[in-house]
């Protein structure tokens, strides 16, 4: 049975237009929270997820888990809990994932959309760094979801522990990934779940932006500061810079 393809995402990242991606997409210009977000994750659940709680602590299990981005190999990289998300508001640095979308941004085949744009800027010149406060996520209540504690089966619904997964990946930086199966590949199918488990691809791009931060002894294989380079993804800082073929991580 072929099931239709839903794209997962606005806020501030679509697939570049221009140039081969290949692999993991970081936001641009990069960006990293200066220390592991603590999402707050709305306790009203969604109506259409008929385990315990609506999928709400599915949905905390999948996002804190090690098979996801906090098995990355940078450490913990995102907490979250249920919360009451009764103040939710844009950009006001408490990240929240609504499972509702009061802002009416994500309708269409937008399933989940992730607010990216949150984040300041430390530093001048080659000296600058981005720094994200805030990235709240809400979610299209047009479609029928579920979750793994259903036991009900899966007939069109969408996984909310996958999709949330992937919009926490662009809560941390990431943008989308061409490579078929990572979990930030841009568009999922109704009932399919494996985006709540990270690919090679997604923990390169987390390694990337937090490998070298130390927070949890992980180790970044990507370029070192110094090292020639010709894309950001290529770079552990995530900040591949300079002119024409003389380009360096930074
Ligand atoms: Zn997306």
């Amino acid at each position: 049975m072929k099931m239709p393809t839903k794209i997962y995402a606005l806020g501030g990242c679509l697939l570049l237009a221009s140039g081969v991606v290949s692999a993991f997409v970081l936001l641009n210009p990069a960006r990293t929270w200066s220390s592991a977000p603590s999402y707050i994750v709305d306790d009203r659940g969604n109506s259409t997820v008929t385990d315990n709680d609506g999928g709400a602590t599915r949905t905390v299990a999948a996002i804190t888990s090690n098979q996801a981005w906090n098995g990355a190999g940078a450490g913990t990289v995102v907490n979250a809990q249920k919360g009451s998300i009764d103040g939710f508001a844009l950009g006001d640095g408490t990240p929240m994932l609504n499972f509702e979308d009061p802002t009416g941004a994500c309708d269409g085949n937008c399933l989940a959309a992730t607010f990216t744009g949150y984040y300041t800027q430390t530093g001048r010149g080659r000296n600058r760094s981005y720094t994200i406060f805030d990235a709240d996520i809400v979610t299209n209540t047009a479609y029928d979801w579920t979750s793994e504690g259903e036991n009900d089966g899966c007939s069109n619904e969408f996984s909310i522990e996958g999709v949330h997964v992937h919009e926490i990946g662009h809560g941390l930086g990431l943008g989308h990934s061409n490579v078929s199966g990572a979990t930030m590949f841009p568009s999922v199918s109704a009932c399919n779940n494996s985006p709540a488990t990270i690919s090679q691809d997604d923990a390169d791009g987390i390694l990337a932006l937090y490998g070298d931060s130390g927070g949890g002894g992980g180790s970044c294989d990507l370029g070192q500061a110094g090292d020639s380079c010709t894309a950001n993804n290529q770079c552990c800082s995530g900040k591949c810079r300079g002119k024409g073929g003389n380009q360096s991580c930074r």
